[in-house]
């Protein structure tokens, strides 16, 4: 089968368009004919300088293959699945959690310490065909596109678990949204709006801005010369907002926490700018603030959240598709911020 790989880390010239083996499925697993699968910026620091990915090429004789966020049809099964079909339409959820550990137990399976994602630890679905365990696979209904269900594991499942399993944003209350641009931003803003909540949104651009305004966003606030917390203040009369969707880190955290409402919470997924922050603890009691962190989320969130797009409440935005060995390329588009939404790469 054809796939985009990698032996080494380094910039774009390391991928390779190339022929490589078919998977060879075990028992309980399935081979899904891939049709599309997005990129993420994890991909981008898997091929620079990712360790797990230097592990496993150094441990390893086959070179690596990206691709967390897969859509497509079931090509084979192995001989104890009888859970779904060849000819099944599917996305995957991305990571295969060890089943048997107490978070597994508990429901808590994006806590699991021995867990991996597809696509990082395992080969993924940069390719024709990709292997997953056949529990992974969640059918897609006619009405969802292999495009728009490729966009949405990584990015749909993280801004859910945040703003429904963790902050529990109720209708009417505000939601501030940081980098409504990317996916997690762009997902957030729809799930907010499907929730009842008024949206508040910052991004880098007036364009990004426009096209949150389009998907619903109330108010848009350009960080860029300005501290986004006064914003939040003077709009909401000095009240602030009761969630703040938090994945930049270190560069956004102090404006974040102080524009947070008294009985705020602050939902935190990521550090893209730093993973240190401080915080003034005596404001922390007496507005009683509650800060918490969000780790992706669990397969029957993805299931919601399959079934909320086929029904056309929630639209992956996406940035274009591009054929599979034009992955160099859009890896370009991702590292140079050029996209607005996701970009997926399809197989013809
Ligand atoms: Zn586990």
């Amino acid at each position: 089968m054809k796939a985009i790989v990698f032996s080494e880390q380094g910039s774009v010239e390391v991928l390779r368009y190339t022929e490589v083996p078919k998977p060879v499925l075990g028992a309980d697993e399935i081979l899904i004919n891939v049709k599309a699968c997005a990129v993420n910026y994890l991909d981008l620091h898997a091929r620079r300088n990712r360790p797990e990915i230097e592990a496993k090429l150094r441990r390893g004789d086959t070179p690596h293959i990206l691709g967390s966020d897969i859509a497509g049809t079931i090509a084979e099964v192995g001989a104890g699945v009888d859970s779904i079909a060849v000819g099944d339409r599917v996305v995957l959820a991305p990571c295969i959690p060890c089943g048997a550990c107490g978070d597994c137990h508990s429901g808590d399976e994006n806590l699991c310490d021995t867990q991996v994602l597809i696509g990082f630890q395992t080969n993924g679905g940069y390719a024709e065909y990709v292997k997953a365990p056949a529990v992974n696979a969640i059918r897609i209904p006619e009405t969802l596109s292999f495009v728009n269900a490729a966009a949405m594991p990584i990015a749909y499942l993280t801004a859910w678990h945040m703003l429904t399993a963790r902050a529990r944003l109720c209708p009417g209350e505000d939601v501030l949204i940081l980098g409504v641009g990317g996916g997690v931003g762009s997902a957030g803003l729809q799930i907010a709006k499907l929730s009842g909540a008024r949206v508040f949104a910052t991004a880098s651009s007036e364009e990004k801005l426009a096209r949150a305004r389009e998907m619903g966003a109330d108010v848009t606030i350009n960080y860029k010369d300005i501290d986004f917390s006064e914003v939040v203040l003077d709009v909401t009369d000095g009240r602030g907002v009761d969630v703040v969707l938090e994945h930049v880190g270190a560069a956004t955290w102090e404006q974040s926490i102080a524009s947070l409402a008294k009985n705020g919470r602050l939902v935190s997924c990521g550090v893209t700018t730093g993973n240190i922050g401080e915080i003034n603890i005596r404001k922390l009691y007496q507005k009683q603030i509650t800060i918490m962190g969000s780790a992706l989320g669990t397969a029957p969130e993805l299931r919601t959240l399959v079934k909320l797009a086929g029904q056309g409440k929630l639209e992956p935005i996406i940035d274009r598709s591009l054929p599979l060995d034009r992955a160099g390329e859009a890896h370009l588009l991702l590292e140079n911020r050029k996209n607005f939404g996701k970009v997926v790469l399809v197989n013809a």
